[in-house]
């Protein structure tokens, strides 16, 4: 048979998806597992938004929109940005789509002709690269480290701008290390953008979850004009609402990109879900308790995660001021062995631990650290007592 899409070849098996989907497998088995490897909040959807769907249903509002998403809904975005994020936007600057990832897809599918770089600074979503090259584009890697906060400096972004340079991708609060840019960081990432004719995607999807008073999220677009005029905001529901399922994010960009948007996802899938559209309203529209009470909860947790990785110093974490992970440097244990097997990298560190010790975590090779894992921290407290223990026995065996 013919052979099929070389670009579409190339794209690698998600390893977070893998490694949720087989935790969740050896937990149906009755296996008795600790999972440190959700991307979700483990909170049900709020009762309003779940209500809003139902009379969405019964309403008989079950027929297509226009693509961008109804105006209700794109107009609450609008006044979401201007009263978080001090943006100012027009509904048709909006374009809402099947998840923050879709909405990724699309802002790929707009700006990059083949061959055009993007600079991913890493440790990165394992998602970005993908997309990106799905589309013709070339991934160029920033590597940071632990002293910056796993945060590019503006030395090392310059460094890897070329003739070539399309985009920045910014992700703050960060998957995977929990970092949340300062000012000052997003405006040297804001100066480099605009002195070289850089679009930013910037990644906001963890805004509403972070945790230290001094390092609020800041937009990067809301730094200026020319800033605002070349940057994406990528963002959705999935985590500050807990409605990952449903699949509901958006783009906020200047019109020119917007209008682009619409057109590609008036092709590939129209507008999303109908009721979806009205859950997305109705939490917009509804009382913000709910993330308040989450933010408090994760805040917890993270402390008594960070609490207990402390008493296991081969580990070496980094304090994460937002998202639900932290990102562990286990390059201490590297070239040590147990039960027989040596630990090269993140696989065989997780692979290791989920065989012997039923903890399932997520190797970060594919965010580009190989001596790194996440942990996170979207579980009860009485799982992360009982999976840390679980990690400092594992860890007091490997010699
Ligand atoms: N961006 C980042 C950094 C994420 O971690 C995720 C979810 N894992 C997404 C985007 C996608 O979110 P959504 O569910 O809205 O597609």
């Amino acid at each position: 048979m013919k052979e099929l899409s070389k670009r579409a070849e190339k794209i690698k098996e998600s390893s977070t998806l893998a490694i949720t989907a087989k935790a969740k497998a050896l937990k149906a088995a009755g296996e008795n597992l600790v999972a440190f490897t959700a991307g979700e909040p483990d909170f049900d959807t709020p009762e309003y938004i779940k209500e809003a769907a139902f009379k969405a249903a019964k309403d008989g509002f079950t027929k297509y929109t226009v693509t961008p998403g109804i105006l209700e809904l794109r107009t609450a975005i609008c006044e979401k940005l201007k009263n978080d994020n001090e943006l100012l936007y027009d509904p048709s600057q909006i374009v809402v789509s099947n998840g923050a990832k879709h909405a990724l897809s699309n802002v790929f599918t707009a700006i990059i002709n083949d061959g055009d770089e993007v600079i991913f600074p890493a440790p990165y979503w394992l998602t970005y690269p993908e997309l990106a090259e799905l589309t013709g584009g070339v991934s160029k890697i920033v590597m940071t480290d632990k002293s910056t906060g796993y945060k590019p400096t503006a030395d090392q972004i310059k460094a890897a701008v070329t003739g070539k340079t399309k985009a920045i991708l910014i992700n703050s609060p960060n998957n995977p290390t929990g970092a949340v840019f300062s000012k000052s960081e997003l405006e040297a990432i804001a100066r480099i953008a605009v002195e070289n004719d850089l679009y930013i995607i910037s990644d906001e999807i963890y805004e509403m979850l972070t945790y230290n008073d001094e390092t609020p999220h800041i937009s990067i677009a809301s730094l200026g004009k020319e800033v605002y005029e070349r940057t994406i905001v990528v963002n959705g529901y999935s985590k500050s609402y807990s409605m990952t399922g449903w699949r509901v994010g958006y783009t906020a960009s200047n019109k020119q990109i917007a209008a682009v948007i619409g057109n590609i996802q008036g092709h590939q899938t129209s507008n999303i879900n109908t009721l979806t559209q009205k859950a997305a309203l109705a939490a917009e529209n509804g009382n913000k308790k709910f993330i308040a009470d989450i933010r408090r909860e994760f805040k917890k947790r993270r402390d008594l995660m960070l609490g207990l990785l402390q008493d296991i110093p081969e580990l070496d974490a980094l304090h994460p001021d937002g998202a639900f992970y932290i990102f562990v440097d286990f390059s201490a244990l590297c070239g040590k062995s147990v039960f027989g097997r040596t630990i090269n990298n993140a696989s065989d560190f997780a692979e290791i631990i989920l065989d012997k010790y039923k903890v399932a975590l997520v190797p970060c090779a594919d965010f580009g650290f190989k001596n790194h894992i996440r942990l996170s921290y979207a579980v009860s407290e009485s799982d992360i007592q009982e999976g840390m223990g679980r990690i400092k026995a594992f860890v007091n065996v490997i010699c």
